[in-house]
């Protein structure tokens, strides 16, 4: 990878006509949202964190994966510079944004074109009769009243796959991107990293996060938070 300074980065954004933002954590560390699979975020201290966001956990053990996953929602954290310069930049160009996170924050941005790879926990429903149900009738409690089916977010647990769609319009997105920028991960979780092998020859990659990120193929990288960037652009 080829380290470049923040002015570099920033214009590379800048020229690009069609961007792809693979983003994770890092882009909502600064809305205080934490990192669900780090070990310096919520998982530390707690037993078995892969169990407690099972689908065995959801089933058999409904009540401990209930208290578990109200843990993982932060109902007054905002979008910050990252998100709401991700949805803008959508405004005047071709952008998608493929993330990781759950948190429903660039959604809350107004970005349009947008894959929550992993879901999205303010996406919730009953399993019993399908029905929509909102994140706050859903953290008063899991019980839907109409039919008393167990509700749970939309957001793929341990043990689940991922959804067809959500791999398809990302692959796609990848594809026909001149420029993907992956934020704020470490870039190691399967299958969001293959994604990166749908890029074209011809796509320029950048790399924003504050350590480096293995890839196989040339890179531009931008060592620091992406906040530094994102505030210079637009
Ligand atoms: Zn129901």
């Amino acid at each position: 990878m080829q380290t470049i300074d923040k002015k570099k980065a920033a214009t590379l954004i800048e020229q690009a006509e069609t961007i792809t933002f693979l983003t994770g954590a890092g882009v909502s560390t600064a809305s205080g949202v934490h990192d669900y699979r780090s070990l310096s975020g919520l998982y530390q201290g707690v037993e078995q964190p892969e169990y407690l966001l099972s689908h065995s956990c959801m089933i058999e053990e409904p009540e401990k994966f209930y208290s578990f996953i109200q843990t993982l929602y932060h109902p007054k954290a905002k979008p910050n510079m990252i998100h709401l310069k991700m949805a803008e930049l959508g405004r005047i160009k071709d952008t998608w944004v493929i993330s990781q996170n759950i948190d429903g924050l660039h959604a809350a941005a107004g970005t349009k074109h947008l894959v929550n790879f992993h879901g999205d926990l303010y996406d919730c429903y009953c399993r019993k009769c399908g029905q929509n149900v909102s994140a706050k009738t859903y953290l008063l409690s899991d019980c839907h009243d109409r039919c008393g089916g167990q509700i749970r977010p939309n957001i793929v647990l341990y043990e689940e796959g991922l959804e067809e769609r959500a791999i398809e319009l990302s692959i796609e997105a990848v594809a026909e991107a001149d420029l993907v920028v992956i934020v704020g991960t470490t870039f190691q979780v399967h299958p969001f990293c293959d994604l990166i092998h749908y890029a074209a020859n011809t796509a320029k990659i950048l790399v924003i996060n504050q350590t480096a990120i293995q890839l196989n193929r040339d890179a531009y990288f931008f060592k620091q938070d992406a906040a530094s960037v994102f505030e210079t652009i637009l």
